[in-house]
């Protein structure tokens, strides 16, 4: 067990003055065991510990690194940035940037609103989309993760999922009320809901491919996806559909899942964040300008946020589009389709069960012989194993997410002597993950 002796003192420390050490759940290493490096430093796909020791990162701060820690532009640009003021709470040019450039690569989203997290944008999409229809509930599915938002929370993926968490406490009954669970892909009970229910539907949202249950790419059922059908649905409900691109966007593609999931449809809001921060605190909410027209002070659905738009955080965004070009997302495709053969190759060489999904470049690997469909496909799953695989890797310099329930972040700086490093510590790792 890595319990270097820096971070083993920090953590301690941590543990008094904050709740289990961490500032996020996932972090603490619950479901694996052990004490979580404390990281030092960053660059490249490399992440150095407090002890100095290095390992190759594969979370990537789950998913806003896309062009690697402490890309030299993207640091120049907020060096420059910072010298400039670190906040005015007025408008300033780097906002305009980031939404013409999301507006550019995302048809559906007309105007977009920043925010600081993912969570403020999915609870804003959400307020909006309840101002707009004049209703309460939300159609959420399980396993989905999109953020710490109380109506959000019921069977949610990342760190609920973890933890086997069905939900959280201290959200009221009435919250948990106006949110309704569905089994992941299952059109069936959709439908019936809307027939039975769909007045008092506001929203349907999803992950554009979730990702905080592991991968689930979007079922396609004679030739229609899973999420044009939720799209037409809701339109057909006098609903809405919140398609959350949080964690896929500009990282599944250069047009996020959007671009994955074929045209001729839209969602009528979508939520952003990790990528357009470029490693900084940002999140962001966009869609139909009439929707988006709703919010104050033109509109009645109040939104604000004293550090929203901050200059330092669009300037790492914008830096980090001007880096993802053709040739980043042809540099991401390589190293995660390698990435995926080595894993593949290791563990059916050690003859562990397993399967990998991926969505564009994201994958994750499930350690279960069947294809994952739904949040209780992901839950019926050999954690025992991914944790010995985990640990193997973590001994080896590789760091790993610390969940069997979350995907595998690589960057642009994951080159093929990267890959390599990772491919040397897979066998031993596999060998470990079948030794049960
Ligand atoms: N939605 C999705 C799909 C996410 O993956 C996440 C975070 N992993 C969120 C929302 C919440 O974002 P944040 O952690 O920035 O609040």
């Amino acid at each position: 067990m890595t319990t270097a002796s820096l971070s083993q003192e920090l953590f301690d420390r941590a543990c008094r003055v904050i709740p289990s050490g961490v500032n996020s759940p996932v972090r603490a290493f619950g479901s694996v065991g052990g004490t979580p490096p404390f990281i030092a430093s960053a660059s490249g796909a490399l992440l150095t510990d407090a002890d100095g020791r290095e390992y190759v990162d594969l979370v990537g701060s789950w998913g806003p690194m896309i062009l690697g820690h402490a890309n030299p532009q993207v640091v120049a640009a907020v060096q420059e940035a910072a010298t400039r003021g670190l906040s005015f709470g007025a408008p300033q040019a780097g906002e305009v940037g980031i939404a013409e450039e999301v507006a550019r690569r995302i048809g559906p989203v007309e105007q977009l609103r920043l925010v600081n997290s993912g969570t403020e944008a999915t609870m804003s999409a959400l307020r909006v989309a309840r101002a707009a229809t004049g209703r309460d509930v939300v159609v959420k599915f399980a396993g989905c993760y999109h953020g710490h938002v109380d109506a959000l929370l019921a069977e949610a993926g990342s760190g609920v999922a973890t933890f086997a968490m069905p939900g959280s406490a201290g959200v009221t009954a009435a919250t948990a009320r106006d949110t309704v669970v569905l089994p992941y892909g299952d059109r069936e009970a959709l439908t019936a809901l809307l027939a039975e229910r769909g007045g008092e539907i506001a929203a349907i949202i999803t992950e554009a491919a979730p990702a905080n249950m592991g991968v689930v790419p979007p079922p396609v059922v004679e030739g229609v996806g899973f999420n044009r059908f939720l799209a037409e649905s809701a339109h057909a409900a006098g609903a809405l559909l919140i398609s959350d691109e949080v964690l896929t966007g500009f990282r599944a593609s250069e047009e996020g899942h959007y671009g994955i999931d074929g045209k001729g449809w839209a969602p009528d809001l979508m939520t952003f964040g990790k990528v357009i921060g470029g490693g900084l605190p940002v999140g962001a909410f966009g869609g139909r300008a009439d929707l988006m027209g709703l919010l104050a002070p033109a509109g009645p659905v109040y939104q604000a946020g004293t550090l929203s738009g901050n200059p330092l955080a669009t300037a790492a965004g914008l830096a980090t589009f001007a880096g993802l070009d053709d040739a980043a997302y042809a540099q991401l495709t390589s190293a995660s389709t390698a990435l995926q053969q080595l894993v593949a190759d290791a563990l059916t060489t050690a003859g562990v069960p397993h399967v990998i999904q991926r969505a564009g470049t994201l994958f994750s690997v499930f350690f279960r012989e069947d294809e994952v469909r739904t949040y209780a496909d992901a839950k019926a799953q050999d954690t025992d194993a991914f944790r010995r695989f985990f640990h193997a890797l973590l001994e080896d310099g590789i760091y790993l997410p610390p969940s069997a329930f979350e995907a595998w972040f690589v960057s642009t700086a994951h080159t093929p002597e990267v890959i390599d490093r990772i491919a040397e510590a897979l066998p031993a790792a596999a060998r470990a993950a079948a030794a049960g």
